[in-house]
């Protein structure tokens, strides 16, 4: 832990957990660097100050009614949280900014999807940082999709999406990040506006290192005139007791299982904290998970299939056929169910972050990607790193079961796990002393404390 510098910062996170917990990361890793942390919080999916109490919370009220708290429509979703979060931020933050009884305000950390940050922070003269919590690469796509429009790659056409995106190989037409909402416009006002955004701010933190995303962090520094700090893997930079804050409790039975397991023996399947599925795909998920006779664990999150509850679609002798080998749990405690010595493949959608834990833990991957990004990040793993095996043809329980036992009893894996074994090296590397993240953290720490002055200037 390093001396207080008397500077404090304040950090909005949006409230859904994926981006939640790279938020909470980061402020854990400013903390031990000297900042003193304030976060603003909403009441949607509101934090427990509990899990981190060195850090001082604010609660704003975003008077969501009980119907836009349970919006599917991600996209509508978010856009209820900007249009009522706006006046509350603003004068949350106002108050925040003025208390001369607290340390001064070195910069606002904000994650981009609220819109209304950047306004904000000008008006109060106070710097914005923001906190990309997807990957470099997903940046540098959307970034340019008013090129990506131009050559009419975007809207998708069912015509084009196995076509390649030559200026950004290995993407497909398929592979491009979209979110469908009721509006389909909502998809492009929210990249606009994120790539507008970013080039009023005062830099981009992002959770990734120079060795995974080279190339796309040198693109985003030739496109955005703006400093760029890639300081990931941030799980591995704090101790992990600190570092999350879960929605849904965790199930430690999880882990008690997996000491029973043979090493390496037993595939983890996760579609992380927004995905859902239809009755069907779930049904062939569980046959394709039984047939293949490997020991599972499988998170299924309540209402994450649509019209039930829980596991009611599971056909009565589902679990007799399995004989103890599958283990279904509502939450894991997914970095240690990674890091478990049990766990041999991670069956992902392909979500950033659990992309990135998977590569820390060297565990090869089976891809499943939804929506948005996950199809791009699922199209690194597989075509880039080479880490990953992209079930490309849907959910389907004969090609799921040829795809867990190529992965766990075939060379294929092994070969995964051997290139994972050098990267998740890398990422190790990058975080020790004279290693790129730990050289960007210290830039950045450098940064922030230099704002107070570029502020001013910039401002007169
Ligand atoms: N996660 C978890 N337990 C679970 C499933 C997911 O702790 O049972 C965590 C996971 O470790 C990751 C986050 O939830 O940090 C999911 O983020 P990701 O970007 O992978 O996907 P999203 O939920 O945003 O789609």
């Amino acid at each position: 832990m390093e001396q207080r510098n008397g500077r404090r910062l304040i950090l909005l996170p949006l409230p859904l957990q994926g981006h939640m917990n790279p938020m909470l990361e980061l402020a854990n890793i400013l903390y031990f660097k000297g900042f003193s942390i304030t976060i603003i919080h909403t009441s949607f999916n509101s934090l427990n100050p509990s899990t981190h109490p060195h850090f001082t919370y604010h609660l704003i009220s975003d008077n969501l009614s009980e119907s836009e708290a349970v919006e599917k429509d991600l996209l509508l979703l978010i856009s209820h949280l900007n249009r009522k979060c706006y006046e509350p931020f603003r004068e949350c933050f106002a108050s925040l900014v003025s208390d001369a009884s607290k340390e001064p305000v070195a910069c606002l950390i904000s994650d981009p999807v609220f819109d209304f940050t950047q306004s904000v922070a000008e008006s109060l003269k106070i710097p914005r940082i923001m906190l990309r919590t997807g990957s470099a690469s997903f940046t540098a796509v959307i970034s340019a999709f008013p090129l990506l429009q131009g050559k009419g790659y975007i809207p998708k056409l069912d015509s084009r999406l196995g076509e390649p995106v030559t200026e950004f190989s290995p993407l497909r037409v398929k592979d491009l990040p979209v979110i469908n909402s009721s509006d389909p416009e909502r998809f492009f006002k929210l990249v606009h506006n994120l790539t507008y955004q970013t080039k009023a701010s005062y830099g981009f933190i992002f959770n990734t290192f120079e060795d995974l995303e080279q190339h796309a962090l040198a693109t985003l520094r030739k496109e955005f005139h703006i400093p760029i700090f890639p300081i990931g893997p941030f799980h591995k930079c704090v101790p992990a007791t600190t570092s999350t804050s879960r929605f849904l409790s965790q199930d430690w039975s999880c882990i008690s299982w997996l000491n029973t397991q043979a090493q390496k023996s037993v595939i983890y399947v996760s579609f992380g904290s927004i995905a859902t599925l239809d009755e069907a795909q779930f049904l062939e998920i569980a046959w394709g998970l039984a047939n293949s006779k490997q020991p599972f664990l499988w998170v299924v999150r309540p209402g994450s299939i649509s019209g039930s509850d829980w596991l009611e679609p599971l056909p009565s002798g589902f679990h007799e056929t399995l004989n103890g080998r599958g283990h279904i749990v509502k939450w894991a405690p997914q970095k240690e169910v990674l890091a478990h010595q049990s766990v041999g493949v991670f069956w992902t959608h392909s979500g950033w972050n659990s992309t990135l834990e998977s590569i820390c833990e060297g565990v090869p991957m089976i891809c499943t990607p939804f929506f948005g990004d996950q199809m791009l990040n699922a199209r690194y793993a597989s075509d880039v790193w080479e880490v990953g095996l992209h079930l490309e043809n849907g959910l389907e329980r004969g090609e799921i079961e040829r795809a867990i036992r190529s992965l766990m009893m075939e060379k294929k894996g092994d070969q995964m796990r051997d290139r994972l074994s050098k990267i998740k090296e890398k990422a190790n590397i990058c975080l020790r002393q004279g290693g790129s993240s730990y050289q960007s953290l210290n830039d950045l720490v450098d940064h922030i404390l230099s704002l107070e002055s570029l502020a001013l200037i910039k401002h007169d």
